[in-house]
């Protein structure tokens, strides 16, 4: 690679410590859910990649099942690390996860031991690595007992594939109970992975928070732009070049009038702030001291960008938090 990173990246940037771990993250964290699978454009995926790591951004999130086609986001992930990031491996927080359907038949999803030991397996062969840093737990299993998920959880570790674990949208109590598995077995949790916005506030109100910080957890909010709907793209209808239009997991059912007005209202709210309404999304769920990154997407190196520059401004006064509560609802 020609390619040399910037040597500024760490002043760029400000690092949190995850719950009561030795570990820190970036404010804002990169996430290849979208635009990094076989489908998508090679060279968009490096530069943006580049760029983050050239702005501070350590950490890298995915899941064994990113793509389109499943599994296509690490083996893309991989190649850019192969190109442009070996190098910097000390330098880097990547994860992944399993969970969510990745083969057929009974041990291609949920939480059993099979499937998440052979996923991590699977994931590590894609990305080319020896270990990934953080190993999640992708959701909860209601039929395997979760001893035997976070054992497993437990297990990786100690097998030297993954340095931390971590849970996703786990419930407050499910939480509970799995710090108290994993932290018997020696292994404790050092980070959640919950959705977060201002149009999506459960972990506020069921709990979720309090108990993190009860339990010495950190908390890294995905979606905090509610994929796309709190950013200026949908103020005059739906682009071409946008998720909603893609269709797949942005459900259009998030486009009702009520919701679009309470987006104009925040944009409004976010253009006083002189900050783009994507910028404000970031700042708001980082206002809270539990969240220890902001887990985002982007779609081109100019978006990654302006989400970045929301860091310039993460103030927020009483008043504006007041006025934005108005419509940050659920
Ligand atoms: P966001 O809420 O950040 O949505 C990203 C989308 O918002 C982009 O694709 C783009 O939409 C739009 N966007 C981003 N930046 C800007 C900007 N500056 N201006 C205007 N529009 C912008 O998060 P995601 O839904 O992408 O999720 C982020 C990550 O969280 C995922 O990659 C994944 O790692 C993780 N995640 C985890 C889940 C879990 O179960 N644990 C579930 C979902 C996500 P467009 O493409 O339309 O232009």
């Amino acid at each position: 690679s020609d390619w040399m990173p910037d040597a500024s990246r760490y002043e760029q940037m400000t690092y949190r410590r995850s719950g009561h771990s030795g570990l820190q993250l970036p404010q804002i964290t990169l996430g290849l859910w979208h635009n990094f699978g076989g489908v998508d454009v090679y060279e968009t995926q490096r530069a943006m990649i580049r760029r983050a790591f050239d702005r501070g951004v350590t950490h890298f999130d995915l899941a064994n099942n990113y793509g389109p086609p499943p599994g296509s986001a690490e083996e893309n992930f991989g190649r850019i690390l192969d190109q442009d990031l070996r190098a910097h491996r000390d330098e880097l927080i990547i994860s992944t996860k399993a969970g969510y359907r990745m083969w057929p038949g009974p041990y291609g999803e949920w939480g059993s031991r099979k499937y998440l030991i052979s996923s991590l397996d699977q994931s590590l062969k894609r990305m080319g690595l020896d270990y990934v840093d953080i190993f999640y737990s992708h959701r909860v299993d209601p039929d395997t007992p979760l001893y035997e998920t976070m054992s497993a959880l437990d297990q990786v570790v100690r097998q030297g594939k993954a340095l931390y674990v971590g849970i996703s949208s786990y419930s407050a109590e499910m939480t509970r109970k799995a710090q108290e598995i994993l932290t018997e077995l020696g292994t404790p949790c050092v980070i959640h992975q919950p959705s977060y916005s201002m149009l999506n506030r459960w972990v506020e109100e069921e709990g979720l928070l309090d108990t993190l910080t009860e339990l010495g957890i950190g908390c890294i909010a995905f979606s905090p732009m509610a994929q796309g709907l709190l950013t200026n793209k949908y103020l005059n209808g739906v682009p071409d070049n946008s998720r909603a239009a893609e269709g797949g997991s942005f459900q259009s059912s998030m486009l009702t009038e009520e919701n679009i007005n309470r987006v104009k209202a925040l944009n409004e709210i976010a253009q006083r702030r002189g900050q783009s309404l994507a910028q404000m999304a970031i700042a708001w769920v980082l206002r809270r001291p539990e969240i220890t990154s902001a887990l985002i997407g982007a779609r081109h190196v100019a978006q990654l960008d302006n989400s970045l520059d929301a860091l310039n401004n993460l103030e927020f006064s009483t008043e504006e938090l007041v006025e934005i509560d108005k419509y940050a609802t659920d």
